[in-house]
């Protein structure tokens, strides 16, 4: 598997020199808690050894448990970062831009400059599919999701295209320098473990050297030089990680990621939300059917950038009378959704505080302490949408008047309409 790395040449030696760094300080505060809080001062000049091995019982499991979370995602960022799959024309331009700059070719001719590709308007467009098989998805106003002109593909719900590895995450968060990647649905509950761990071992850090520091100046005997480095380098790092620690932890139980708090409070979701099929648009809101119809079918000798007229059926439309009438089954298969908007703000995917978190860090505390099982948010094999949708969803359909016609009941009302078509 390739590893994503940054496209930036002084970002990706920053995060090849972090893990030396850190490697530095780790070292440095290994020997100041073991050699000079706990063996020399504790032990060997006070005789407390139940403090010492308390110490040094906290110090090694923090220590094991911050290294494993680092490892767990650095490894998730650099190998399985949650990435969109890249469409067939960005696939061929990249594999032409990495020839050109292996021939040595600058960008002065047409084929070797970076491609942005407009949306792909072919009806049977690779990946469609894998948005109107689910209930809800995000949507523009034409009813088709959204669309990286990057990546040449379609966008899932909450997926960005991050200029820093130049590829779309799925749920993405922000770059880490410190893990070396980008921070998406695979990695941040990792990232959260890390944080936290790291803020713990701080402490137990900066608590040793301090209460040493305190005691030494209370008898008055010779200051070990170490106490106050180690001081400071524990309460940057601590404080540093707390405050990431409860900042992550904030976003956790509001089911929200940095890139959403950016427009957290004006944000509109556009929502495709599947309805019976012969829905009508009305004058609140547009539907849109899927597969869309082809563009013969659509444009009946006119040109193919009509598409879009019957893609989206306009309010109040008849149906169109040329269309090819599919048969019973194609027309079983089809799926009608409404477009409808959310009000600015509202977060279609925040299902409660404790669900939100067992989103993201597991359902029981095992998943929550130890780095090994994903989030279960990574799972998308839901038929509902890429992600669970909560009371928003509820009111954006009682808003439209649409909450008879709900998703909710989508699979009862296709197996209804399915008898009634056997048996007529
Ligand atoms: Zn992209």
């Amino acid at each position: 598997m390739p590893i994503i790395e940054s496209t930036r040449a002084v970002t990706r030696w920053t995060t090849r020199i972090i893990p030396l760094f850190l490697v530095g300080v780790i070292s440095y505060a290994t020997y100041v808690v073991v050699g000079r809080v706990c063996s020399s001062y504790l032990i060997n000049k006070r005789s407390e050894l139940g403090p010492a091995i308390a110490i040094l019982v906290l110090y090694f499991l923090l220590l094991l448990l911050m290294i494993g979370t680092y490892i767990r995602a650095v490894i998730a960022v650099l190998v399985d970062p949650g990435i969109v799959p890249l469409g067939p024309v960005a696939i061929e331009q990249r594999k032409r831009e990495k020839e050109n700059r292996r021939q040595g070719i600058q960008g002065h001719d047409l084929e070797s400059r970076p491609y942005y590709g407009g949306v792909d308007l072919d009806p049977d467009s690779p990946g469609l599919e894998q948005f109107y098989t689910k209930d809800v998805f995000i949507c523009e106003n034409n009813g088709r999701p959204k669309w990286c002109s990057h990546c040449y593909n379609w966008k899932p719900d909450r997926a960005h295209h991050s200029t820093e590895i130049d590829r779309c995450v799925l749920r993405m968060d922000h770059y880490c320098p410190w893990v070396g990647g980008m921070i998406g649905e695979n990695s941040f509950k990792f990232f959260v473990q890390f944080t936290s761990y790291t803020a713990c071992y701080c402490a137990v850090v900066l608590g040793a050297a301090a209460s040493s520091l305190r005691k030494e100046i209370n008898e008055g005997s010779s200051l070990d030089p170490h106490f106050i480095p180690i001081i400071v380098l524990a309460a940057f790092f601590g404080l540093f990680t707390f405050l990431m620690t409860v900042t992550s932890v904030r976003y956790i139980f509001a089911n929200m990621t940095n890139v959403d708090m950016l427009s957290s409070r004006t944000k509109v979701h556009q929502l495709a939300v599947r309805v019976p099929r012969g829905t009508e648009s009305t004058d609140k809101f547009t539907v849109v059917t899927y597969p869309l119809p082809k563009l013969e079918e659509v444009t009946n000798g006119r040109s193919n950038d009509t598409a879009r007229p019957r893609a989206v059926e306009s309010r109040g439309a008849s149906p169109q009378p040329n269309r090819v009438s599919p048969s019973t089954r194609d027309d079983l298969a089809t799926r009608t959704f409404a477009i409808l908007r959310t009000e600015p703000g509202e977060n279609p995917w925040d299902i409660g505080a404790w669900k939100n978190w067992q989103s993201v860090m597991g359902t029981n505390v095992l998943d929550w302490i130890l780095p090994f099982r994903r989030s279960p948010c990574a799972n998308h094999e839901s038929h509902d949408s890429f992600y669970p949708m909560g009371k928003v969803l509820a009111d954006v359909l009682a808003r439209y008047n649409l909450n008879d016609l709900a998703i909710n009941n989508g699979v009862g009302l296709e197996m209804k309409e399915l008898r009634k078509g056997n048996r007529s």
